[in-house]
């Protein structure tokens, strides 16, 4: 079995994010970026099925910048076999990263699609969701366990009332949520490995696909400061306190 597994890279979630003082974005220059920390966690879930004897191969692919290689370089230390940067400077929406996920796993021709359940950038939670559409694969989102054989993948994920267990007939999107495990600590040793390791660029323009934003941002604001908090002495006082505010 194929996994082909997204990445992106964002600004990494210990940076405090500053909004540009125009209002167009955030601060990118100069910011420690990262893979989005979900995408890591499939990567581990896809490492963890190669060396359970699931699956044969393991293709991490980016969208972005050149700079994104960094990224795939991380993954490809961790354990992937092989890398894909499509390359473009341009803004990837959701719909799009999706169009072009879906055409690199026509290329590959994958069995298994493991993405973050939303990067932690833009927030969106939309793209493994339109993979799954565009792809007419079935998915399953927020897996917190997955179980693959017989051609099928078996999914825990979590719900407002507790757990759901799913069962979809591969190949499938499938999206990872924080609880599916802790992804591995790289040495030394596999990041020179890693250099070896194959990194093909794809051009963007080479895919044939329209790119027609279907999103526009008018304005990014940063949230509201918060409020002063109180010190209560004890338990009696913090229930007054929350029955005055009307929260018990
Ligand atoms: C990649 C990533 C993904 C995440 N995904 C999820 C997710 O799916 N679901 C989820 O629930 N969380 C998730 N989290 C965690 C969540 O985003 C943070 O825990 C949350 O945003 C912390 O909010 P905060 O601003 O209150 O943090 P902090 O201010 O750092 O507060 C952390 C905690 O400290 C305590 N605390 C802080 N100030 C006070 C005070 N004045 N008095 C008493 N107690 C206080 C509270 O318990 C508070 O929750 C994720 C985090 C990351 C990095």
């Amino acid at each position: 079995m194929k996994i082909l597994v997204g990445i992106k890279r964002v600004i990494d979630y210990n940076v405090q994010v500053h909004v540009k003082a125009d209002g167009s974005g955030v601060e990118t220059d100069g910011v420690k970026m990262s893979s989005n920390p979900f995408d890591e966690i499939a990567v581990e879930q896809a490492i963890r099925l190669k060396e359970a004897g699931v699956a044969h191969e393991i293709v991490v692919v980016s969208i972005g910048e050149a700079e994104a290689q960094e990224q795939l370089r991380s993954a490809l230390a961790m354990g992937a076999d092989r890398a894909l940067l499509v390359h473009t400077a341009q803004a990837v929406q959701p719909l799009l990263a999706a169009k072009i996920l879906a055409a690199v796993v026509k290329r590959e021709h994958a069995d298994l699609v493991l993405l973050g359940k939303q990067a932690i950038d833009d927030d969106a939670c939309q793209t493994p969701q339109m993979l799954a559409a565009l792809l007419d694969w079935p998915q399953a989102t927020f897996a917190s366990s997955i179980q693959v054989g017989d051609g099928r993948a078996e999914v825990i994920r979590e719900v407002d009332a507790g757990l759901e267990t799913l069962s979809v007939a591969l190949p499938a999107v499938l999206s990872t949520d924080l609880r599916l495990n802790e992804p591995r600590f790289i040495k030394i040793p596999q990041i020179m490995k890693a250099k070896s390791k194959p990194l093909q660029i794809v051009e963007f323009a080479e895919l044939g696909i329209a790119d027609t934003p279907s999103l526009r941002v008018l304005k990014t604001e940063a949230p509201a400061g918060r409020q002063a908090g109180i010190k209560v002495e004890s338990v009696a006082e913090l229930v007054g306190a929350l029955k005055e505010r009307g929260l018990l």
